[in-house]
């Protein structure tokens, strides 16, 4: 599955790393990235394994402006 976040929207709020850690990180005054492990080529989007469907769809979930995308 590709999971993707539309950056330039991202409002930097951290829900989506601290509901999902594995896949998200949010560093100080920068977008949320997809973490080295799941990063695909570029840091907005990544792959991930169907045992990671319900971390990120919760994070998608937790998302306030609904940027966090899963296919
Ligand atoms: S939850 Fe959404 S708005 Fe908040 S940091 Fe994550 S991607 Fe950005």
């Amino acid at each position: 599955m590709i999971v993707h976040i539309k950056q330039e929207e991202c409002i930097l709020c951290g829900n989506c790393s601290s509901t999902c850690p594995e896949v998200f990180i949010v560093e100080p005054g920068e977008s949320s990235k997809v973490t080295k492990k799941y990063r695909g080529k570029n840091d907005s989007e990544g792959e991930i394994n169907e045992n990671l469907f319900e971390c990120v769809q919760s994070a998608a979930d937790s998302c306030p402006v609904s940027i966090i995308s899963l296919q």
